[in-house]
């Protein structure tokens, strides 16, 4: 007789706080064993424990100084120490329950990156020895968040790499699914800590979850990318609890999907900026914001009014972190740019709805602004993308205006 098919392959990915203690990593290591033992192939990403990887980077700034930064070489191959150890006790506590298996850091495990410490992005994935050990029968450990360069160094991939590490194997094997693991048991249509009635997913587009993602919902944006980019389904769900997670996916839109509005996202940390009195001629908003660009700091809502008299005003949104020092960055420029003044200001939020239902449809915008104005919400400012309107509030206007969209989009379990 001829195999059916081909085996199925799954990869899955714990987080820091699944696998923060002995007892977690036997409870999880038990899942895993029952799970490969109805015949699934097995590859299981995890993260630090708990919160270790914080702990390595204290510990890297105490041996320097407060005022020197650790060489970013030693600190990846420092941060690439907290996955080992989290992937070999894994590898140990599914061995005592009778299981074959192996560990592999991220190096064995095939993964090459480009060489930017700290922040390396995946170049390719040979697959070779993850699919020797996988028809050896055996469950494959992986150590999440690193890789290695062309030079032969450890690299990471940035705070929270481990999602983009399970969904890069996934890809690599061509795997039936990606599961993430974590503390919070699937995406949920707003906040539901904000909006009582809020409800779980069972499932979104990776579009709209990049937009939930970016604007607040758990799961590194990268790594949803990456799923969209090979169509790798990925399920989000709780570690310990037996309740069906959220599945991400680009397949055929089926009820849930064809909702015009899937669900209210929320950023709480804006600030904004306003330049007073620029000059409207050419080059003066690449000028006023390259250095920002050079420093990092990622512009948000950019609006800029038609001028009647040559001047006009310039106002966009930073992180409410970054707003300082954008302020400053701004101000070195009078000199160069023509301006009156500029001011921030903090205490405001975005609120969004989301959904690839609306790219079609007039109206979402009306009804977004009535519904806010019910509530007794100011609207700040406004932008929109395809599948986002979004509206820049005051901070404490949020529960309101959550709630108040969360009932008109009918979103409300
Ligand atoms: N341990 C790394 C971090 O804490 C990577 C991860 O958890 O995904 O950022
Ligand atoms: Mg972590």
């Amino acid at each position: 007789m001829v195999e059916a098919s081909r085996r199925q392959v799954i990869v899955q990915k714990y987080g820091g706080s699944s696998v923060s203690n002995a007892e977690k990593i036997r409870t999880i290591a038990r899942k895993i064993c029952d799970r490969a033992r109805t015949g699934v192939g097995m590859v299981v990403v995890v993260s630090a424990m708990g919160d270790s990887t914080d702990e390595l980077i204290a510990l890297a700034q105490a041996v320097t100084g407060e005022h020197v930064n650790p060489s970013l070489r030693e600190m990846d191959t420092l941060l690439s120490t907290g996955e080992l150890v989290s992937a070999t006790l894994m590898a140990m506590a599914i061995h005592s329950f009778d299981q074959d298996v192996v560990s592999l850091s991220g190096q064995q495990a095939g993964i090459r990156t480009d060489a930017t410490h700290g922040s390396a992005r995946i170049a390719s994935i040979n697959n070779e020895r993850l699919t020797r050990e996988l028809d050896a029968g055996r469950v494959v450990i992986v150590a999440g968040f690193q890789g290695l360069d062309e030079a032969g160094d450890v690299t990471t991939l940035g705070r929270g790499g481990s999602d983009t590490t399970a969904v890069a194997l996934a890809a690599a094997l061509k795997a039936d699914r990606c599961e993430i693991y974590t503390d919070v048991d699937g995406i949920y249509t707003t906040d539901p800590r904000i909006v009582p009635t809020a409800r779980k997913l069972k499932e979104i587009g990776y579009e709209e979850m990049l937009e939930m993602a970016s604007l607040g919902a758990k799961m590194n944006p990268r790594s949803i990318e990456l799923a969209a980019v090979y169509q790798v389904p990925v399920l989000v769900a709780s570690t310990f609890e037996d309740v069906p997670g959220t599945l991400i996916h680009g397949g055929e839109p089926v009820m849930e999907l064809r909702r015009a509005v899937t669900g209210i996202a929320l950023d709480k940390n804006v600030a904004k900026i306003t330049v007073r009195g620029v000059m409207d001629r050419p080059g003066v908003a690449g000028g006023l914001l390259r250095p920002l660009a050079e420093a990092g700091i990622s512009v948000d809502v950019i609006v800029q009014n038609t001028s009647d008299d040559g001047a006009t005003d310039f106002t966009f949104t930073v992180s409410e972190a970054e707003a300082q020092r954008a302020l400053e960055l701004i101000k070195q420029q009078q000199e160069t740019i023509a301006f009156r003044d500029v001011t921030s200001g903090g205490g405001l939020a975005k609120v969004s709805i989301v959904g690839t239902g609306m790219q079609n449809g007039p109206g979402y915008a009306a009804t977004m602004f009535t519904a806010l104005s019910s509530a007794n919400v100011n609207i700040d400012m406004i932008t929109t993308s395809e599948i986002r309107i979004t509206c820049i509030v005051k901070r404490d206007d949020v529960p309101a205006a959550a709630n108040a969209l969360h009932t008109a989009f009918e979103l409300d379990s």
